[in-house]
């Protein structure tokens, strides 16, 4: 990407809130994920408002924002990629919120994170609706019992979180996920991404993580 890019970022940013905002009465939050994007891209899109990010790795997030925290004490910074248990603790003293809690032994490593750093954070469930082998998550059967062991070892879940298999339509992933999350008592949806945000904010998302819409195509996948 070249700098001569970057004034796109701001109108690209109003085009999709506009969107946003006329599928939903309580339209979803607009998560920008900025994995693999220069500081160029970041200065444009926070100086057209924008506050809430999704990262996917804990060391870039870091490189990104670990600074810009001083300058922006607003930002809520949300870790949407998955965490290797030994990284607990460096999440932890990053992140506001993380998306991807998908098993009991990053339970534990997490809650002696929150104890060692004496910070509280909130939690979201990764769910593997499409129940892919190869993807990170919790089986929709499994949430209730990852919930319970969350909640044990005193982190505050407040939602769940999934990635549809990329060959599906994204409704029926979008639905299930809501579904859950309802018999559950559990509020935040985190569901939607460049190429469905607009389903996901038909389906109840409360937040919608977007990287590629906002920003053009990353140089690789991340
Ligand atoms: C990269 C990523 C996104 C954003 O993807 P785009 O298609 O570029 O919007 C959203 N969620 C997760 C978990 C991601 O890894």
């Amino acid at each position: 990407m070249t700098d001569t890019d970057f004034p796109g970022i701001a109108k690209r940013r109003a085009e999709i809130l506009s969107d946003l905002a006329g599928l939903s009465e309580t339209p979803p939050t607009l998560v920008a994920v900025t994995k693999t994007q220069p500081d160029g891209a970041l200065e444009e899109i926070l100086a057209a408002g924008q506050r809430v990010f999704g990262e996917n790795r804990v060391q870039e997030a870091y490189a990104h924002w670990a600074d810009r925290r001083a300058d922006y004490p607003d930002l809520e910074l949300r870790l949407i990629g998955p965490l290797q248990s030994n990284k607990s603790e460096d999440a932890v003293r990053l992140f506001d919120v993380i998306e991807t809690l998908d098993r009991p032994k990053l339970c534990r490593e997490l809650a002696k994170a929150e104890e060692k750093t004496g910070q509280k954070r909130q939690y979201l469930i990764q769910v593997n609706t499409g129940e892919e082998p190869q993807k990170a998550g919790v089986a929709p059967d499994g949430v209730e019992e990852l919930l319970r062991t969350a909640r044990d070892q005193g982190l505050e879940v407040v939602g769940l979180m999934c990635i549809p298999p990329v060959e599906e339509p994204a409704g029926p992933h979008f639905a299930l996920l809501a579904k859950i999350a309802h018999r559950l008592g559990l509020t935040q949806l985190s569901m939607g991404m460049s190429a469905d945000y607009d389903i996901g904010a038909r389906f109840g998302a409360t937040h919608v993580r977007v990287g590629s819409a906002l920003f053009g195509p990353r140089d690789y996948t991340a």
